[in-house]
């Protein structure tokens, strides 16, 4: 091809020296000879005069095409030619004709050339000859072979049919498994986005190359589309910075589950790294899955605190029950102190603070248990002026000279209901808390208010240093405490459980100007607080406790008939003017108070009931007590007995 092209160019610049493209042209293998339109000699190679022998004058430019004919052919060139002359002018005819021609021949001196003859643009033909010689005797020796070639042939075609056969069954298997794969990988894909969790991989710079579409269940204000953005980007500031160690332990080759709070602990979010290993074991990235585990985290919290409450419970309960009648007696005997003639003012004050003592022992009592279940309330008829009278001087001894405490009754003029030991202990609990927090010199301010018609409010404030950021957050948290060592984190728990149980609620935070406050929110419910003089059937076998709780109950203004079993208070119910029963739960002898007011009502006595007990708040006797009757835990005070008799009124 080249050849030619080199040809073409040279038969074209006519005036150009012939010595100069014999030059250019001797540089090619091939022997080459260019004739013009008249048959003449333009240029030709040396290769052309070496391959024919040519004397001189005939490679000379001019030289004519049918002399070179004519002296080839009677040197034999072409081989046996009959009729020289003949031969040559069917030569000269041919190469008139321009044909453009390819032959092989075989020459006198036994070697083969090929010869291919293109005419030229401007007239005249180009013919390069080339010495196939050695390609023919190939092509002799192969079919002289062919044969055993065909043999050969066979058996390597058969040998390819056979790769071939199995090179398209490999290539239908790959077919399939791409198949399979490409399913798979929905399938996968699929899979992946269908979990409720966001699954996504990082390689070793951290940049996201793989993410369902589920990043913003897990972190809300964040892109859907992180592939290609670097984990700091893609999951903000603060997400980043709580992950970045476990990343580093996974990149690191540790796989890991953590939590961690996000937006102020609004959220929760469980994250599990796995590396992802290299073929030489070396980590390329890692693969998280993470989850909002929020709800599941709250749920947590709460059965750790039932589970909490339960182990204080079973604590209390071993006690409550003998514990409570122990106080009940000394509550009654100092109540039938208080009311001997010519006492001295100092006896009278250490009766009146013994007293108040015990009723405190019994309210923490009971308080280990109240924050275990759910209590029953016991509402009766208050006045916050009496129950503020009473938190005073429990209280009172226990302030540093330093610390005054100050009550503030704005609005509540009207008897309430409510449950007053409750509310009584909360009260305590509060000021207490306060004193606590105020070091040297403070004030503490208990205030209380109604909210419209709807609310009645009780709020404790100090002027200490206010709750720490993590008191504010986890104050009401079930044995969360900042007193070391003296502190048992189940104050405002209970209130919390009291507000609760009572449809109130509570709410703890700091004064701007510094000081905490505590607020509870109870329902507000007015009575009139006049208790009726009636007869009350006193059901009670122990009988330290029967007298005192006798002497209470005439003191407010009823008469009492005493039983000390079931059997007795049987007989007594037939008494008439019965106005109220009054029993213990437990009794000795075959019936217990619950039975025998049952079986009382048979009787046709039908008369407001209240259940004294000092069984723990989750005995199931208690239980249904105080589903079904007002109920008293022992010990009480008369005011107690006062109030819950009031209670009783519509
Ligand atoms: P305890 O008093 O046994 O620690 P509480 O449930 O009553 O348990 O209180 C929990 C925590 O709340 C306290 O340890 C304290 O850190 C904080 N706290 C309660 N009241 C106040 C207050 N008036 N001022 C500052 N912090 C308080």
């Amino acid at each position: 091809m080249r050849v030619r092209v080199i040809a073409h160019d040279m038969a074209t610049r006519k005036s150009d020296n012939f010595e100069m493209m014999r030059s250019g042209l001797n540089l090619i293998q091939q022997a080459l000879s260019i004739y013009d339109s008249d048959l003449k000699l333009a240029v030709c190679n040396r290769r052309f005069q070496e391959m024919f022998n040519l004397p001189e004058e005939l490679v000379t430019p001019g030289s004519p095409f049918d002399e070179t004919i004519r002296f080839l052919a009677r040197r034999g060139d072409y081989g046996d030619v009959a009729e020289i002359e003949t031969f040559v002018s069917e030569k000269v005819e041919q190469a008139l004709a321009f044909e453009p021609h390819y032959v092989e021949r075989q020459r006198a001196n036994g070697t083969t050339i090929s010869v291919e003859g293109s005419p030229l643009r401007t007239g005249g033909w180009v013919t390069v000859y080339t010495d196939i010689t050695e390609i023919k005797q190939q092509e002799e020796l192969l079919r002289s072979h062919s044969a055993q070639l065909s043999d050969q042939l066979l058996d390597r075609s058969e040998k390819l049919a056979q790769t071939n056969r199995q090179l398209a069954a490999t290539i239908s298997a790959l077919e399939e498994t791409k198949h399979q794969l490409i399913e798979s990988e929905a399938r996968t894909r699929m899979t992946s986005e269908m979990t409720p969790a966001h699954i996504a991989r990082l390689d070793r710079n951290e940049v996201y190359t793989y993410s369902n579409r589920r990043l913003r269940e897990v972190i809300p204000d964040r892109s859907g589309e992180i592939v290609g953005l670097n984990a700091c980007e893609a999951l903000g500031e603060e997400a980043y910075r709580k992950i970045k160690p476990n990343l580093d332990q996974a990149f690191a080759g540790t796989g890991n589950v953590f939590e961690f709070d996000l937006g102020k602990g609004n959220r929760r979010v469980r994250v599990a790294f796995t590396p992802d290993f290299g073929p030489g074991g070396e980590v390329v990235g890692a693969y998280i899955l993470s989850m909002d585990i929020t709800q599941e985290a709250q749920a947590r919290a709460v059965l750790m605190q039932t589970r909490k409450r339960e182990l204080a419970a079973q604590l209390a309960s071993g006690l409550a029950h003998d514990f409570s009648n122990l106080l009940t007696i000394i509550v009654g005997l100092q109540g039938k102190m208080e009311r001997l003639p010519d006492l001295p003012v100092t006896a009278q004050e250490a009766i009146g603070t013994t007293k108040a003592a015990a009723l405190r022992g019994g309210m923490l009592l009971d308080r280990l248990s109240d924050i275990s279940g759910r209590r029953e309330l016991t509402a009766s008829a208050v006045k916050v002026d009496d129950l503020f009278d009473t938190v005073s001087a429990m209280i009172a001894a226990t302030l540093p000279n330093s610390v005054s405490l100050e009550f503030i009754n704005e609005n509540v003029a009207d008897t309430v209901l409510m449950d007053q030991g409750f509310m009584q202990d909360a009260l305590i609990n509060m000021v207490l808390n306060a004193r606590d927090a105020i070091s040297g010199t403070g004030a503490i301010t208990v205030a209380t208010r109604t909210r419209g018609t709807t609310w009645l409010e009780f709020e404790v404030s100090d002027t200490g240093p206010g709750f720490s950021d993590e008191a504010l957050e986890r104050g009401l948290d079930p044995f969360f405490t900042t007193k070391a060592g003296e502190g048992s984190g189940l104050g405002l728990t209970m209130i919390y459980d009291f507000a609760q149980l009572s449809g109130g609620r509570i709410r703890i935070s700091n004064i701007p100007d510094g000081g905490a406050c505590v607020s509870v929110q109870l329902p507000l419910r007015i009575t009139t607080g006049v208790v009726p003089s009636g007869m009350v059937l006193l059901v009670e076998d122990t009988e330290e406790i029967r007298t005192s709780v006798r002497t209470m109950l005439r003191d407010i203004g009823h008469s009492v008939l005493e039983a000390d079993s079931a059997e007795e208070a049987l007989a007594l119910a037939r008494v008439p003017g019965v106005t109220h029963v009054l029993s213990d739960i437990m009794l000795s002898g075959k019936m217990n108070g619950l039975e025998m007011v049952e079986a009382i009502k048979d009787a046709g006595l039908d008369v407001p009931t209240i259940m004294m007990t000092g069984l723990p708040p989750q005995d199931p006797a208690r239980k249904t007590a105080g589903d079904k009757f007002a109920l008293l835990p022992k010990p009480f005070s008369q005011e107690q007995l006062r109030a819950v008799f009031a209670g009783l009124q519509p």
